[in-house]
């Protein structure tokens, strides 16, 4: 472990808030909605709306996390702009396949009369076979049901080809968590040309990719390559994490017409929202200045 993500792993939970305010949204689903709304009406980009928490094993802290979905799906049902996203940690994975898979079902049913999309999140490569199992068989029965992929890993490819018969909505990402050599590539550029990659596979599948990355660089690469082939604006969208400083490309992208959407946390309970706000400030390349500064006044 290097230096900043030694000290990192360090913080305590308050220090943790205080630097990643720029990430969430804040606390509480109005804060959440509020600023999906603001950004919708003054910046024209569209939100997905997760409640921050992994790593929930209590079975009634499991079903408060389904009830605050549901409480989330009454308040956005009317906003267009609006997805929700959620994770298989969140939401019972940690007791059975099973439990979890009604929990998400539960939540994507109650989302589905109000054509209201859900994507399912992909957390490490120990979850990556059951969370695709949950996301299919309940796919077979919803259709605003998506999931994520991580180009990083190496069965990606084959993930995409055995994703479902119907279109689905793919979150196409280089994956936040460290993975070993045996399951992945090790190398960011090499990651990146792999999403890259897959954007195209996805689309000769059939699928709708949503495309997830801050990388300059490589959304032109993106927009570049589907301009020249003419894949249609509404086929794929762009997204990217709220408190990533990207503004200007945002508003490129919006204004050619397409979807721009940020990933927009929000807590209840912070005890839940550390892991997350921890890897986005272990991702975040000017930590080490801030946190030395402020940790020791430098
Ligand atoms: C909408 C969305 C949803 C995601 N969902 C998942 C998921 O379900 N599962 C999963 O494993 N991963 C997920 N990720 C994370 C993703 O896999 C990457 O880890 C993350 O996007 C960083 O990769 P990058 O392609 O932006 O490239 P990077 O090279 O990491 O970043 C490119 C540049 O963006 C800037 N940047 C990136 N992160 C930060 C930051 N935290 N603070 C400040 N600047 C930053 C830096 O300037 C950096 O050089 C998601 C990402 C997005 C955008």
């Amino acid at each position: 472990m290097d230096l900043k993500n030694a000290i990192i792993d360090l913080m305590p939970g308050r220090l943790v808030r205080i630097f990643a305010s720029p990430y969430t949204a804040g606390k509480g689903i109005s804060s959440g909605v509020g600023k999906a709304g603001e950004l919708h009406t003054q910046l024209g980009l569209s939100s997905t709306l997760d409640l921050l928490g992994e790593e929930v094993f209590l079975r009634e802290d499991v079903e408060a996390t389904v009830q605050v979905y549901f409480r989330m799906i009454e308040a956005v049902k009317d906003r267009p702009y609006a997805s929700i996203s959620l994770k298989p940690t969140q939401l019972g994975i940690n007791e059975s396949e099973a439990y979890c898979q009604d929990n998400l079902r539960r939540i994507v049913a109650a989302a589905a009369p109000h054509g209201l999309h859900i994507t399912l999140d992909m957390e490490d490569r120990h979850f990556t076979d059951v969370t695709l199992r949950m996301f299919k068989a309940i796919r077979d029965e919803f259709d605003n049901f998506g999931i994520v992929l991580q180009s990083r890993l190496f069965r990606t490819a084959e993930d995409i080809k055995a994703l479902h018969t119907k279109p689905c909505k793919v979150r196409i990402c280089i994956g936040i968590y460290k993975e070993p050599v045996e399951v992945a590539l090790q190398d960011k550029a090499d990651m990146k040309a792999k999403l890259f990659d897959y954007v195209q596979l996805l689309l000769d599948h059939g699928h709708y990719p949503e495309i997830a990355t801050h990388d300059e660089p490589l959304i032109r690469r993106c927009i570049e390559h589907l301009d020249k082939h003419a894949v249609p604006k509404d086929a794929y969208e762009f997204q990217m994490l709220l408190g990533v400083p990207r503004t200007d490309l945002q508003q490129e992208i919006v204004k050619r017409g397409q979807i721009m959407r940020l990933y927009l946390p929000f807590a209840e309970d912070w005890k839940y929202a550390v892991h997350y706000l921890k890897r986005r400030l272990a991702a975040n390349p000017a930590m080490v200045g801030m946190v030395l500064k402020n940790l020791f006044g430098s």
